[in-house]
């Protein structure tokens, strides 16, 4: 019994071929597995070192070699969601014969837990740095050629940088650019340009640091981590977003791919809250997609307002959570994503709880 088990095991883990042309060299993976996407792929291929990572529930599959000959920064990634094959097409600097594909690393041909498998980090530049309120700035990182890698809604990448000799590294949640208020096109990725929406605290250890960073320097960036399944929201009719500060950051690609790829939402409600006036995260643009989406509605708390604000005011508390959290019809189905500071986030889940709403309704984005 044993002997079969093994067996089984082994033609559903992943595999991998390669064949060459006097100018190309292809790796072929076969996952194995139905449905591939782009965001499953994370290529990183410099120098001669090339790893190819697929990740495939809370497993992942990897090709890493440090390469025959010397291959160009242009890679290509195909990848057939259907049948699940990937291609990484690599370009030969010289045309010449390879005899074999590499000198295979340890991790080499691994199918094994996620968990397992480490934080890949790959240096990338800063190209831009942009305010977006007295303390909140807009880090715009470009990531190497020769890298294909894309950060899925709900997720986030960890930054790593040496400070005063020591190592550090801290969770930061890429957003888009902008909103985009013109829901016609999928989100815009151009697949080259992380951007990152950082508070900088005036004795914050990593963000003194990064604000710091100059337009050229490097900093590394690893590959996407997070629980959150896309599928939670694609079954959804009301969707409500509570975000405390920075808690914002996760919001933006979901409001945007809720809007855009949900048809069967009904209601996207975002309650965001603030100390002050000045420290909304994209006021403006929240209220324009209003304007412009009858499905989205935006509601500013703040906790700290000055004596000319006329809207609502206070902390997240059970009134105003029974006030905004409630159906749209009596029957449908919904989802609640909050994210904040840690006491925000404790406390939102648990007045939730006690309004009657169950653990899967809520996803909370945490470490
Ligand atoms: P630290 O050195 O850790 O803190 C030093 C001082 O800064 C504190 O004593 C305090 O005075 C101040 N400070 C730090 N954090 C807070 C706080 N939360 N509230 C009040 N004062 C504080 N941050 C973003 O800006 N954008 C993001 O997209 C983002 N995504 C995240 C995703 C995840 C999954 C998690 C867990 C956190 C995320 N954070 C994000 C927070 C980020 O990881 C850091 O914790 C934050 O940048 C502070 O780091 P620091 O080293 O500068 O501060
Ligand atoms: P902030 O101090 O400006 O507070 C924003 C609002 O959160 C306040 O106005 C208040 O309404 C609420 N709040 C703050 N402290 C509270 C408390 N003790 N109890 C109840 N409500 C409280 O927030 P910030 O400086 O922008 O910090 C944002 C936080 O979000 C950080 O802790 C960051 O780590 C976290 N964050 C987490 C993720 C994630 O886990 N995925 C992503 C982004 C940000």
């Amino acid at each position: 019994e044993k002997k079969v088990l093994a067996s089984s095991a082994k033609d559903l883990s992943p595999s991998y071929d390669w064949f060459q042309t006097d100018s190309l060299i292809t790796i072929v993976i076969y996952t194995k597995q139905k449905d591939m996407n782009e965001d499953l792929v994370i290529v990183d291929c410099q120098d001669k070192q090339l790893r190819g990572e697929i990740i495939m529930d809370d497993h992942s599959y990897l090709v890493e070699v440090d390469l025959d000959h010397a291959v160009s920064e242009d890679v290509a990634v195909n990848i057939a969601e259907k049948v699940g094959k990937v291609e990484i097409i690599l370009k030969k600097k010289d045309n010449v014969h390879w005899k074999n594909l590499g000198q295979p690393s340890e991790g080499h041909n691994t199918f094994i837990k996620r968990t397992d498998r480490g934080l890949f980090y790959r240096k990338c530049k800063l190209v831009s740095k942009t305010e977006v309120t007295h303390d909140t700035k807009l880090f715009c990182l470009m990531l190497p050629k020769g890298t294909h890698l894309r950060v899925p809604t709900g997720q986030h990448v960890y930054l790593k940088h040496i400070i005063a000799g020591t190592e550090v590294v801290k969770p930061y949640t890429p957003v888009l650019p902008f909103l985009p208020l013109d829901f016609q096109e999928p989100p815009c990725h151009d697949g080259v340009h992380i951007y990152l929406m950082i508070k900088i605290y005036s004795h914050g250890l990593f963000t003194q640091a990064l604000d710091h960073l100059q337009i050229g320097d490097y900093i590394s960036v690893s590959n996407p981590e997070g629980n959150f399944k896309k599928s939670q929201v694609q079954t959804s009719e009301d969707l409500l977003l509570l975000a405390g500060g920075t808690g914002f950051t996760p919001m933006v690609k979901l409001l945007n791919f809720a809007l855009t790829e949900v048809s069967c939402l009904r209601t996207v409600k975002l309650i965001f809250f603030n100390k002050t006036e000045d420290d909304i995260l994209w006021r403006n643009q929240l209220e324009q997609l209003a304007l412009k989406d009858e499905r989205f509605e935006v509601q500013f708390i703040l906790s700290q307002p000055s004596k000319d604000w006329v809207g609502k005011q206070g902390k997240i508390s059970p009134s105003l959570l029974s006030e905004f959290a409630k159906r749209s019809r009596r029957d449908s189905k919904g989802l609640i994503c909050i994210c904040g500071p840690a006491p925000f986030t404790e406390q939102g889940i648990q007045y939730l709880k006690d309004l009657g709403y169950s653990q899967e309704e809520i996803h909370a984005f945490t470490a």
